[in-house]
């Protein structure tokens, strides 16, 4: 029997603003079995790609997501924070918010190696702006994106649509 995930996803109507439904997936998170199956499908998609030699998540749910598969897999995380939070040299980028305005992701510039094979988890693919510019960060640094994972996709946003190069493993659809 395959799990329900979906039980665990709340819906909530007009937030942050009017029109947007917003998925919360705190409720998963929050217990333990539904917590421990998506990590079980994530580590195994991740498998399926062949070697990864990190895992990146982008602040703050990509880190709640991307912990327990890199600790599963035995690799390392690496965050991809908002800006202005990491202390030493970083690399930068601007990206438009589903809501309207512009965020910055930053990443430490020395946090891939050239060459290393990269998973991104998150918890929700929206328009993809998130996921591009965290696509662009590990780039630049060299890195080679060989799957992106989440726990929801909101289809009719077409997010996917950014990242036709790249491998894309959603557990849940709306
Ligand atoms: P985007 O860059 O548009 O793909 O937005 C992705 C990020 O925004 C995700 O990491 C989510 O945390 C958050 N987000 C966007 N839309 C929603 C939504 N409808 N429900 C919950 N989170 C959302």
């Amino acid at each position: 029997m395959t799990f329900d995930f979906k039980k665990y996803i709340a819906a909530i109507p007009d937030f942050p603003e009017p029109g947007i439904i917003f998925r919360d997936v705190t409720p998963l998170m929050a217990d333990g079995e539904a917590y421990a199956a998506a990590t079980k499908e994530f580590v195994a998609y991740t498998k399926a790609q062949g070697g990864i030699d990190v895992v990146v998540g982008p602040e703050s749910r990509g880190f709640i997501v991307g912990g327990p598969v890199a600790y599963e897999l035995g690799i390392g995380f690496v965050p991809a924070r908002k800006a202005g939070k990491l202390p030493r040299e970083t690399v930068r980028q601007d990206y438009e918010l589903e809501y309207g305005g512009i965020n910055t992701l930053e990443m430490h510039a020395d946090a891939i190696k050239p060459g290393q094979r990269v998973l991104i988890t998150d918890d929700l693919l929206a328009t993809g702006g998130t996921i591009e510019a965290t696509v662009k960060l590990i780039e630049q640094l060299g890195g080679i994106v060989v799957g992106i994972a989440f726990l929801i996709e909101l289809d009719d946003l077409h997010g996917r649509d950014k990242l036709t190069e790249y491998d894309i493993f959603s557990l849940m659809h709306y």
